[in-house]
């Protein structure tokens, strides 16, 4: 940076130096970071704050069943279970036995037929075969007995399994039926318990919200802008999931709306300022660049003057005409030809030509006093 000299008075510009373009990018990536940061620590108190204990369905579910009906009801499940278990056994053995009385009823055919043949032949049956006829009718008659016994125990069993199935039915309607404002009861519980946590959420976020808020707005000049802005915007987003979390969806879409509508508004309203009332700083940057093209920074007709007497350009092509160097002319003062602002005029203090639209003389420095801008 240039040092003023000691025979001028010191500037009183309000422009800040910018600092080197690596000191700029450290202090966004921070900038990004902090908010980052701000996010999580919001995120920390409000997880905190999440682990309140809700109703306990456990308790209510107590209170409104008795005991002894869902203990009647595990039992009865209990039973059903070993009946089912029982009656399987049953069928398998059932099965195997009537296999057994099949086999047996094979046998007696065949000795019948025997019989039958040797009748025919007057042979009579050997004493073995009549023997062997008779114990196999005997065990036929055993195994039917067991048969029908098995058949009735079977029944019997299905018959107290039906009866389990009836009163566990009628024992769980029952169950349900109590359980029906035992639900009513815990979702208006878990429902205020939201709401409670809502509360202590937003008691936390709206405050700093509110902070965040005046900072940004007031304080938009402060150097510590980008700290306000990053705690601002991860405060916002914050709360803006704890509402979405909490509320439902039609009245956070009129919070998000509402939000947006403040916010282009805000700087619709600032861009429409600054066209219609520009700022000095805003009107300064406007000339530089009028100035930078050759262009009149009021009506933008070309600068013709110097080297560029001759030359044609516009906003587009000014870079592409290049000037003859060498044939350097003293420098004119200059007004525009089509609007008659003064461009270059002569320096109050130094005497050499400087431009009438901009602050300082690029000779010796002076700064312009009634600026037009003001
Ligand atoms: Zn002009
Ligand atoms: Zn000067």
């Amino acid at each position: 940076m240039k040092t003023t000299s000691s025979t001028q008075p010191a500037k009183s510009t309000r422009s800040r130096p910018k600092g080197p373009w690596l000191n700029r990018m450290v202090i966004w990536v921070l900038t990004l970071a902090l908010g980052i940061l701000t996010y999580l620590l919001e995120g920390f108190f409000i997880r905190d704050i999440e682990s309140i204990k809700g109703p306990d369905w456990q308790s209510i579910e107590t209170n409104r069943v008795d005991v002894a009906l869902r203990d009647r009801s595990k039992e009865l499940n209990v039973e059903i279970g070993n009946l089912g278990r029982r009656i399987t056994r049953l069928q398998e053995e059932q099965r195997i036995l009537s296999d057994g009385s099949r086999n047996l009823q094979d046998t007696i055919v065949q000795l019948v037929e025997l019989q039958k043949l040797s009748l025919q032949k007057e042979l009579p049956l050997s004493e073995n075969d009549q023997q062997n006829l008779a114990n196999t009718l005997n065990q036929f008659l055993e195994t039917q007995t067991s048969f029908q016994t098995f058949n009735q125990n079977l029944h019997d069993q299905a018959e107290q399994k039906r009866l389990a199935e009836d009163e566990k039915q009628a024992l769980d309607a029952q169950i349900n039926e109590l359980l029906i404002p035992a639900r009513e009861e815990y979702s208006e519980l878990v429902r205020k318990h939201r709401m409670w946590l809502a509360t202590l959420e937003l008691c936390l976020l709206v405050p700093l919200l509110v902070l965040a808020g005046f900072l940004v707005i007031r304080r938009n000049q402060s150097v510590y802008f980008p700290v306000f802005l990053a705690f601002g915007v991860a405060t916002l987003i914050k709360a803006f999931w704890v509402v979405n979390k909490y509320f439902p969806a039609q009245y956070v879409k009129y919070i998000l709306i509402l939000t947006l509508l403040a916010g282009v508004g805000k700087v619709l309203v600032h861009a429409i300022g600054i066209v219609a009332f520009p700022g000095k700083n805003w009107l300064q940057k406007q000339y530089r660049e009028a100035y930078e093209r050759f262009l009149c920074p009021i009506c933008e007709y070309p600068i013709r003057t110097g080297p560029r007497r001759f030359l044609y350009w516009t906003r587009r092509t000014v870079h592409k005409t290049i000037p003859h160097s060498g044939d350097s002319e003293a420098e004119q003062t200059y007004s525009c030809p089509s609007c008659g602002t003064w461009l270059f005029e002569e320096c109050s203090s130094c005497h050499h030509v400087r431009h009438s639209l901009l602050t300082h003389c690029s000779s010796c420095g002076e700064e312009k006093k009634n600026d037009p801008a003001d």
